[in-house]
């Protein structure tokens, strides 16, 4: 059987999706992969399919028992044999499987990673007895301490590649900037791994951004008009989902909370209501979420400051599955950015802190573009876009610009006679003239000291963050950011290139200012 046949067989589909069938071809040539794919892209087929057509079992991991039963039901009705082993079953249930299994008669086997390397069990031994031909680590961005949902059960997979030799693995994950994809490619020793990355653009889902004054009315007026539709609530913490929630249903909503402190009951309960149309609103904490498969999501609103951009594109990614218009909704203070950077700080761990607050830096930045916010969140995942959706807040409300060709020039100026060495704020010092004793005496006599002595710091803080982003200027990985030029810097210093920048309250006042000499 050909995957396409075997699509058309178990699934019913004419068509692979994405990059479904080279996924597939590198899986069936024995070789690892590694895949990013959005919130409702097929993920599952990916190594679903794989696992019909190869000889021997396939081992797939994931985070959540509470997930299992379903899926193994739903492969089971279309006629894979699959099962799950979890703490959940009873002995003879395990046994029952363990049988089948040593028969051959299955082919997708579930579990948990703690499941797989739990020292007192002879579990590992006994499937490294079977013939295994694929395993599969779903989540996979759960093995990073820097993706939004580390699982330090995870980490036992680190030993995955040891454990079962040649055996080709595949990693999945809807979400994983590049520094996360890089750490699973290094904790999961993946050999020479093929990378796919789908397009994360979510066509269908508009972005915005408020500013958090008083929300409570603010989220009443946007859920006015949305009384018959499904929609998530985010909030930062359990008792805020709970008051929320409340508050929600004095106001005549059908809204329910939905947090980790809950127990196991109420939260099935709330979730099950909500999966059937029962209740509209889930206000949540980012427990609820993770394999939530509801196609009919209208809105995703974050109440609070999310902690990094892959959580909330996670988050939001949960509205319109089925391809409808969806709205994303955030409500922004500056307030909840100063809170979370509390939270940021790691103890006696400087880098994962470090990290942390970057990733935190990033979400507030998102918070306050002037530029499209799509492009921002897909440049995030490092993907092109061109400079305008047409569905965001920003494009929709139209940012004023003007010809910033000549701010541009002084600052790409000032960068390269820095020799692309500096970060923004001694750029920015360098440009407004500034009398530091930070400031080196040599750098105070190149011709851009004080070329933007007109410009508000904060302003300058904008404009470079602009350029940035419309990739004049590139920020450096590394614990010091420097600004350096780019490929179409050049062009902007010779003239050649005009640039539009975002026009503020104080930019008038610069416009006319004189040429560089
Ligand atoms: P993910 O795990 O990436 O969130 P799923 O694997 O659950 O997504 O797939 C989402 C939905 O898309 C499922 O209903 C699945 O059956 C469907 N699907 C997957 N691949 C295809 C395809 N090639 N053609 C049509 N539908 C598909
Ligand atoms: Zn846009």
């Amino acid at each position: 059987m050909t995957p396409a046949q075997a699509l058309q067989k178990y699934y019913g589909y004419s068509e692979f999706r994405h990059q479904q069938e080279a996924i597939i071809n590198q899986i069936m040539s024995g070789g690892d992969a590694m895949v990013l794919m959005p919130t409702g892209g097929g993920k599952s087929l990916c190594y679903q399919l794989p696992a019909v057509l190869l000889p021997g079992l396939t081992i797939v991991i994931s985070p959540l028992i509470a997930l299992m039963k379903d899926q193994v039901d739903a492969l089971n009705v279309t006629g894979i044999p699959a099962a799950y082993l979890n703490s959940t079953q009873s002995s003879g249930e395990q046994q029952d499987i363990v049988n089948r299994l040593k028969a051959g008669q299955i082919k997708l086997l579930y579990l948990a990673p703690e499941r797989l390397f739990k020292s007192e069990s002879r579990l590992t031994d006994f499937l490294k007895s079977l013939k295994v031909s694929l395993i599969a680590i779903d989540e996979a961005h759960c093995i990073s301490h820097w993706g939004h949902d580390f699982r330090p059960e995870y980490l036992m997979l680190a030993g995955l590649k040891d454990a079962f030799r040649d055996i080709p693995v595949i990693a999945l994950t809807a979400t994983a900037d590049q520094l996360t994809r890089k750490d699973i490619l290094e904790k999961l020793a993946l050999y020479n791994p093929a990378q796919f990355v789908s397009s994360f653009n979510r066509a269908n889902i508009s972005y915005t951004v408020a500013p958090k004054k008083n929300s409570l009315n603010q989220l009443l007026a946007f859920l006015d008009e949305r009384k018959d539709d499904s929609g998530i609530i985010y909030c930062l913490s359990r008792q805020s989902t709970e008051d929320l929630a409340a508050q929600l249903r004095n106001e005549g909503f059908l809204a329910e909370a939905y947090h980790a402190g809950l127990t196991t009951e109420t939260k099935a309960r709330n979730q099950e209501a909500f999966l059937r149309d029962e209740v509209r609103i889930i206000v949540a904490t980012i427990a609820f979420g993770m394999g939530i498969n509801k196609s009919n999501v209208r809105y995703v609103v974050h109440a609070d400051l999310p902690k990094n951009i892959e959580g909330y594109y996670q988050e939001t990614g949960r509205a319109g599955r089925d391809g409808l218009p969806s709205e994303a909704l955030l409500f922004y203070s500056p307030g909840d950015a100063f809170k979370l950077q509390k939270f940021a700080r790691v103890e006696d761990n400087e880098e994962q802190s470090r990290i942390m607050l970057k990733k935190l830096d990033d979400m507030v930045k998102y918070c306050q573009l002037n530029t499209c916010r799509r492009k921002y969140l897909l440049n995030y995942f490092n993907e092109d876009f061109p400079d305008t959706c047409g569905s965001c807040d920003v494009c929709l409300t139209g940012r004023q610009t003007f010809d910033g060709t000549l701010i541009a020039q002084k600052a790409l100026s000032a960068v390269a006679r820095l020799k692309e060495r500096f970060g923004s704020g001694y750029v920015i010092d360098l440009l407004r003239g500034a009398n530091s004793a930070k400031l080196r005496d040599e750098h105070k006599h190149l011709k851009t000291y004080g070329a933007g002595a007109d410009i508000s710091k904060a302003d300058w803080q904008r404009y470079l963050r602009e350029l940035v982003i419309l990739d004049y200027l590139q920020v450096s990985d590394g614990a010091y950011p420097v600004l350096m030029l780019t490929g179409k810097s050049d062009a902007v210093l010779k003239g050649q290139e005009k640039v539009e920048l975002t026009l503020s309250q104080t930019t008038e006042e610069v416009r006319h200012h004189e040429a560089l000499p």
